[in-house]
């Protein structure tokens, strides 16, 4: 997504000159919409994306410094230089801010002091690679392997299921059991970023496969080891066995696969590995029941500990230990992983400037004391009352579509209201700040203060285990650009951060407003009842409360709906995957029926004027395909459609054609490229 015309800077322009000059009178409602950044010689029925983005797909090069440019990258630029502001601001405030900001400015210099991190060389993680090369035997393997585990993974929330880990850690309320959290176990271990870099016989993985094996070889080199080039044969065939027992991405997303194991059974159903010992150097000794959430996957990499030599799990930690690292090392570590990850992968030219990567950094070390400080400045009282206030009128808009749906039976629609009713919705920033006092933070340690960090995030999530469920509990933090659904917790976050133009502008229309920020308050709504979400009851509970009718229709909705997005081929070689995103392609499209209910009703009946040379409704989906605007690198393309629960922002502009309403206000019809005939409509909602 992205926004960096001229007329949205006027906008801003026109927004931050009111604001400054404490202006009473409002100025007349803008379009919001960006008519320079349309092509008006493309059809709106033959290419939606790009009648709405074309001219700024033209104007617009991909930054050398980015794998895919859009909304959302500006946003986030946008929101790392006023986070440094705020860094730089409370640096000057010296002794008279607080304990956190403090943290937040010693964990943010550390990082930039360069020559610090040169001088060190890799002494800061010497200790770590002397406990991996002193492992003897399997117990001490299983010590070192549950010593590293963090919460890094979120099977349900913001679906991550990368973990460089041997096993990634969750740790929420039990998927039948709304009152207690428990640990969830995946599986782990790999490089690269999904099993199918490892096993796909397509010429562009096997390619990859040799690039990522000298990748291997460099930083064992740069890390002063011998053999570098046996090591890198080692740790590249134990990683390829590990992805031929993981599960794959459209599996993963199953939550039906997931079982409950006590304690004892990881030993019985899953032998090889030293679980006590694991279990006690991972702070879960404690933990009586375990979520599985890849029961093949989590048995075989089990086996491998027992049957790989020590030699090759060896080499495989201290490759995994530096490249965890490699952030916080000098500037060859950096160049070298940069070089593999962020070119080869992705096809990023250049490196991002280290200020902002800084900024990353330290917003995900200690990401509510940045929140705090950022929604302190940034984010009025106004704005969250306003946004609460929208929500309100998706939620109703998406009420009224259940009562009106003729497929649902009643019984399957009251507890869908009861669900929506419940649905617990956090806007700008949490009710309760996380408390950092026990997060020691050295100046000049700049690994070691990461190290802290994660281990920190740890103890919090382990203490979770002891501690009554909070449904009020984030996922995500307020200067994050992006908004979550959490099925367990039947509730939304949307982020401060996403809340400000163009999603949400407060001076233009609602047309603008709706097609934007209402389609994705819609579409988080939406996901609450999605083919994951429908198996979440108001509490939460992994329970099936709709009847089997209701399911049959619904899966075959979404079926068809898998099949249009399977049609979308952006490479010869690869289509898109239409059962990977298709929760995702359900929301969008009941998102955008809901903010478009909520936009009708808003209007209370009055016909829209017509602005820019635009009806309400066109400038409704112009809006929405503009709120998608993006562009993306092939590699990045390739890489987000391998492991991306989410369709490419290019097919999900186009997601209009699904909506009766999208026809009517283009005049589309037979034979444009995305003209459906009203039946192959996805009619899910
Ligand atoms: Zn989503």
């Amino acid at each position: 997504m992205k926004e960096n015309s001229p007329n949205l800077a006027a906008i801003l322009l026109a927004a931050s000159i009111a604001a400054a000059s404490g202006c009473k009178t409002a100025p007349p409602l803008s379009s919001g919409i960006d008519v320079v950044g349309m092509d008006n010689s493309v059809t709106p029925g033959d290419d939606f994306n790009v009648y709405a983005n074309g001219g700024w797909m033209k104007a617009t090069p991909i930054p050398a410094d980015k794998a895919s440019y859009g909304i959302f990258s500006v946003l986030a630029d946008e929101t790392r230089k006023r986070l440094l502001a705020l860094i730089q601001d409370s640096a000057k405030a010296g002794s008279a801010t607080d304990n956190d900001a403090h943290k937040v400015g010693d964990f943010y210099a550390s990082f930039m002091d360069e020559a610090a991190i040169e001088a060190k060389g890799i002494a800061p993680l010497k200790p770590e690679l002397d406990g991996i090369a002193a492992i003897k035997d399997r117990r001490d393997l299983a010590r070192v392997l549950g010593a590293q585990l963090r919460a890094d993974v979120d099977a349900l929330n913001d679906t991550n299921f990368e973990t460089g880990n041997l096993f990634g850690v969750w740790i929420t309320q039990g998927l039948t059991d709304p009152s207690h959290s428990y640990p969830y176990l995946l599986q782990g271990g790999l490089g690269m970023p999904d099993r199918d870099y490892y096993l796909s016989v397509s010429p562009h993985m096997v390619e990859l496969r040799k690039q990522y094996q000298a990748h291997i070889q460099a930083m064992f080199q740069l890390a002063g080891f011998d053999k570098p080039a046996e090591r890198a044969a080692r740790v590249f065939a134990l990683e390829t066995k590990m992805a031929g027992v993981h599960a794959t991405r459209v599996e993963s997303e199953d939550v039906h696969t997931a079982v409950l194991w006590k304690r004892d059974d990881l030993a019985a159903k899953a032998p090889g590995l030293d679980w006590p010992t694991l279990l006690t150097a991972a702070g879960l000794n404690d933990a009586p029941v375990f979520v599985i959430w890849h029961p093949k996957a989590v048995p075989g990499l089990s086996k491998l500990a027992a049957a790989e030599s020590l030699d090759s799990w060896k080499d495989w930690l201290a490759l995994h230990a530096v490249e965890r690292s490699t952030a916080f090392l000098p500037k060859a570590f950096v160049d070298e992983r940069f070089h593999f990850y962020g070119q080869i992968l992705s096809g990023i030219p250049e490196q991002r400037p280290r200020w902002q990567r800084g900024m990353d950094y330290t917003s995900a070390a200690l990401g509510e004391a940045v929140g705090k400080l950022y929604a302190q400045r940034y984010f009025p009282a106004e704005t969250k009352a306003k946004v609460q206030a929208m929500v309100g009128d998706l939620v109703t808009a998406f009420g009224k579509r259940i009562d009106a749906l003729t497929w649902m039976s009643p019984k399957t629609k009251s507890q869908a209201k009861a669900k929506l009713a419940t649905l617990k919705v956090g806007v700008g920033y949490p009710d309760r700040w996380l408390d950092y006092s026990s997060l020691e933070i050295v100046s000049g340690d700049a690994l070691g203060n990461a190290q802290s960090a994660g281990l920190f995030e740890y103890h919090r999530q382990l203490a979770k285990l002891h501690q009554p469920v909070d449904r009020g509990e984030w996922w995500m933090t307020p200067q994050t650009v992006n908004a979550v659904n959490l099925p367990l917790q039947n509730a939304l976050n949307f982020p401060a951060a996403i809340i400000q133009p163009p999603y949400f502008d407060v001076n233009a229309d609602a047309a603008h407003n709706y097609g934007s920020m209402g389609a994705i308050i819609g579409h988080e709504i939406s996901h609450s009842f999605d083919d994951q979400g429908s198996q979440f009851d108001a509490e939460g509970r992994l329970a099936n409360w709709w009847t089997k009718e209701d399911m049959d229709h619904f899966k075959a909705a979404g079926e068809a709906l898998a099949a249009q997005f399977d049609a979308y081929k952006p490479f010869p070689d690869l289509s898109v995957n239409g059962h990977q995103t298709l929760s995702e392609n359900i929301a969008d499209v009941a998102g955008l029926l809901a903010a478009y209910d909520a936009y009708r009703l808003s209007l209370h009946g009055t016909p829209d004027a017509l602005k820019d040379g635009f009806t309400g409704d066109q400038r409704f989906f112009i809006s929405f395909a503009q709120s998608w605007r993006s562009k993306t690198r092939d590699e990045e393309l390739r890489r987000q459609i391998a492991t991306d629960g989410h369709a490419p922002e290019q097919y999900r502009a186009v997601t209009v054609r699904n909506l009766d309403a999208w026809y009517g206000a283009f005049s589309v019809s037979a034979p444009q490229k995305l003209y459906l005939a009203p039946n192959d409509r996805a009619h899910v909602w």
